[in-house]
């Protein structure tokens, strides 16, 4: 007879993404019991209820569901530019790198990217993409950041770096976008709220699907007359939703139930980095590891033919990169699960 809670040799460890998490029986419960109505007509009350909730924990005036992060970020861009002006952001943010190419398809825009460090670049670096106002030039319109940063392996913007790069965005008069996706992750690890981290910009993007454990959805919020012209362009992008007081009630629920349990993923994610840190040839920078995300250099291995290796001893990871792979901690994962994909780990790769 095995233990109560050993970890049955077959069962399938997935830290590929925190999207993967499936909704808790409570949180199904919740979904089930929610008031609802045709949102397309302003009258699906759980949906109003978690956009004023959203609009408060950032202090923003108005908040609009959104069906993915990708459209929430893309109509904020749409929202915020007309064709032919220039978005500036990093050089591997979601927006552009992940987004199948929606600013120029979508916004008509183009994108100039600010090389940064983990995703995070500084005032100086961003001032040396400035262009003078000049007739060759598209007209820049909007700065975008991603807080926490998903190429960049879950790192977190210091406030203090927010407020730098966002006042030289003011200084010239741009929009400013938060691509808040793991904003909550950024929140519990620094202990900074989501409401300081949003008072620099004009809108912000959240998701409810990642870490906080939602099946579907996400939200943008800004100020009401911004909101006015998003609602528009969400319609346009086909996200308008009937009866999705169902999914509304999902993130709620995740809000109430799924945020502040976000520092075990973190606690996991550091675990998860020391076990394999060293091992059979594996690099992780343990100080790299800020929230949910770890970054795991392969060496001189392709990361294709160690993560084929893994799944062969049924734990799954995604390779980003030529010799990276990611892991992502989530709330299906417990300590004992991370420990036993150490020792898989080590028993894989061995030799
Ligand atoms: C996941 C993610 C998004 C949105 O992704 P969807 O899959 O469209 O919900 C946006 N930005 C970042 C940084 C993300 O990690």
């Amino acid at each position: 007879m095995s233990e109560p809670d050993a970890i049955h040799p077959e069962r399938t460890i997935d830290l590929r993404s925190d999207t993967l998490t499936q909704p808790t029986p409570e949180m199904r419960a919740a979904m089930a019991g929610a008031a609802v109505g045709d949102d397309v007509f302003g009258e699906d009350p759980t949906v109003q209820e978690l956009q004023q909730r959203i609009a408060g924990l950032l202090g923003k005036e108005a908040a609009l569901f959104m069906p993915s992060g990708t459209m929430s970020n893309q109509v904020a861009v749409r929202a915020h530019t007309e064709p032919g002006d220039e978005v500036l952001l990093e050089s591997t943010a979601h927006i552009a790198y992940y987004e199948s190419g929606a600013p120029a398809a979508l916004s008509g825009v183009m994108c100039r990217y600010v090389t940064g460090e983990r995703g995070i670049f500084t005032s100086a670096d961003l001032r040396a993409e400035v262009r003078p106002a000049n007739a060759h030039f598209p007209v820049t319109k909007l700065l975008c950041v991603e807080n926490t940063h998903n190429r960049g392996g879950g790192s977190v913007w210091p406030l203090a770096s927010v407020r730098d790069v966002t006042a030289v965005g003011r200084e010239h008069g741009w929009r400013l976008h938060l691509d808040g996706a793991r904003l909550w992750n950024a929140s519990v690890a620094t202990g900074v709220s989501e409401r300081d981290y949003a008072a620099p910009f004009d809108s912000i993007s959240v998701c409810f699907s990642k870490g906080l454990g939602a099946p579907v959805g996400s939200a943008l919020a800004g100020s009401a007359e911004f909101i006015r012209r998003a609602h528009r362009f969400r319609k346009m992008f086909g996200g308008g939703l009937r009866q999705s007081g169902v999914l509304a009630a999902a993130a709620l629920y995740a809000l109430d139930h799924h945020r502040e349990r976000l520092r075990e993923d973190h606690a996991n994610a550091r675990r998860l980095a020391q076990g394999l840190n060293g091992l059979a040839g594996l690099q992780v920078e343990p100080a790299g590891v800020e929230t949910n995300i770890v970054m795991i250099g392969t060496g001189e291995m392709p990361a294709e033919t160690v993560a084929r290796r893994l799944a062969d001893a049924c734990v799954r990871v995604l390779a980003v990169g030529p010799h990276r792979l990611r892991a992502v901690t989530h709330l299906h994962l417990q300590e004992a699960v991370i420990d036993e994909v150490i020792r898989r780990a080590g028993e894989a790769l061995a030799n």
